[in-house]
């Protein structure tokens, strides 16, 4: 019901309390005569006047205390909205509502009743506002830091970093599932991160899609500063893209998680299971795009490529660069013998011995059909000679099970290396190489001759 007199709340009080002021101004002097004073007492104007002036003057000495007592809480109500709402402009700029722990956001509730509940219900409208800003806020960065990444381990890295500020965790790791392979890619402050490719927990929620919140579990330990400890929560959260579970959050902490950091988990959940899929279409194609698809090692294009690279850096830094060609000897006559597939598997299982004798950086093409190369950074002349020696007899020694016969495979091989050679391109120093083999075959095969 709207029982307004003006626009304004104090006024409509002051006419109130006046007007009712009058009446009883008015109604006294009869009010006096109904208890017996004599009427020739009262009946005088200047009785009524002074009924009157007192009851209008006590009307208007209300309408002065509620003002003082009312409209101070009320002013500071509108002053702190309105600072709110400055600030709210800011906002949108940077998703920062300012220290709103000060007395500049929050009211002083000290009264029971209606003013104090407003105070109240205002306090909790900011707080509620200021934690909805930090949840913008750390979307918003997290999705910018995910799409300024494509590449897995240091989009991983951040991620995570970003999922322990914003959730107050004191550690975590982020596990990958890739080809039924679970791998951590990114772990901080936690002991003992890799076990956890194993745990039970984490292979449920990968199985099962579902996360969980575990109180002080037994197999996961936090770093401390003196000592390791074990964390009193910890999420296990699957990350989830098209319902699909990409790999697993894990975070501990020594408090509990809050309601919000867990709600703020999910929706960074969200971006980083879209920008992780990305990353791994991304792994996937790079693959498919340098690999052969058989052995698994370089293929002729990206395999020159990083010849190329190599080549570079040996003359900037002056070092040495081996080089080994190496054809199976009378391969046709294998897959005409035993089959194509038959042949496949000879070549995998040469590769994989060639993997054996390279050291780690070496660098594996495919160059051919039956033909590779071996890119040998920092080996002289002499060590290729010794690595492809090597080659030469574990491949004599290898016999390829095929049903109830083993396939028994050589390889000729040639060596060239910069700077033994006068090699003014990558390609010379292949040609070379290639050069080599061939006079290994015309000598008789299964052999190496050194250019
Ligand atoms: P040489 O000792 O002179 O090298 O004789 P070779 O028989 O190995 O040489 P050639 O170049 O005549 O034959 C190579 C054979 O390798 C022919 C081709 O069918 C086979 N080959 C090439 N790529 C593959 C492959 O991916 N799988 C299989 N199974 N065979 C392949
Ligand atoms: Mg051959
Ligand atoms: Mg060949």
């Amino acid at each position: 019901m709207k029982f307004r007199l003006t626009r304004n709340v104090f006024t409509d009080l002051a006419i109130w309390m006046v007007g009712l002021g009058l009446l009883m101004g008015i109604a006294f002097p009869l009010l006096v005569i109904a208890m017996g004073i004599p009427s020739y007492l009262v009946l005088t104007p200047w009785f009524f006047a002074s009924s009157i002036g007192a009851g209008m003057l006590v009307g208007a000495a209300n309408v002065g205390l509620a003002r003082v007592v009312v409209c101070r809480p009320l002013r500071l109500l509108g002053e702190r909205m309105r600072f709110i709402t400055d600030n709210l402009k800011e906002v949108s700029q940077d998703g920062d509502l300012g220290d709103c722990s000060s007395d500049q956001c929050f009211l002083d509730c000290d009264s029971d009743d209606e003013i104090g509940e407003s105070g109240k219900a205002f306090n909790h409208l900011v707080e509620e506002l200021s934690q909805a800003l930090e949840t913008q806020r750390a979307v918003k960065a997290f999705t910018e830091m995910l799409s300024s990444h494509l590449e897995l381990d240091p989009l991983t890295d951040q991620a995570l970093e970003q999922l322990l500020r914003h959730t107050g965790a004191g550690g975590g790791v982020l596990l990958i599932e890739n080809d039924g392979d679970m791998r951590v890619t990114a772990s901080m402050g936690l002991r003992s991160a890799t076990g956890l490719a194993s745990s039970d927990h984490v292979r449920r929620a990968l199985r099962t899609g579902t996360g969980q919140m575990l109180d002080l579990p037994e197999d996961i330990t936090l770093e401390g500063v003196l000592t390791d400890f074990r964390p009193r929560q910890v999420i296990v959260m699957p990350v989830l893209y098209k319902q699909v579970p990409l790999g697993v959050i894990v975070l501990a902490t020594a408090q509990t998680f809050s309601d919000d950091q867990r709600k703020r988990l999910d929706l960074l959940q969200q971006g980083l299971a879209l920008a992780l899929h990305n990353a791994l279409v991304h792994d996937r194609l790079q693959r498919l795009a340098a690999l052969d698809p058989l052995t698994g090692i370089f293929n002729r294009r990206f395999g020159m490529a990083r010849l190329h690279e190599e080549f570079s850096r040996s003359i900037r830094v002056s070092s040495p660069l081996g080089i080994l060609m190496f054809d199976l000897d009378h391969f046709k006559k294998v897959n005409d013998t035993y089959g194509h597939l038959a042949g496949d598997r000879v070549l995998v299982q040469v590769i994989r011995v060639a993997r054996l004798v390279v050291r780690e950086g070496d660098i594996l093409v495919r160059y051919g059909g039956e033909e590779f190369l071996a890119i040998l950074p920092g080996a002289t002349k002499e060590d290729a000679a010794k690595i492809g020696e090597r080659l030469l007899r574990m491949v004599e020694e290898t016999s390829i099970a095929d049903g109830h016969q083993n396939i028994k495979v050589t390889v000729s091989i040639g060596v060239s290396a910069y700077p033994e050679m006068d090699a003014k391109e990558p390609n010379d120093l292949v040609r070379d190489a290639d050069q080599a083999m061939y006079k290994a075959k015309e000598s008789g095969r299964n052999r190496l001759i050194v250019a």
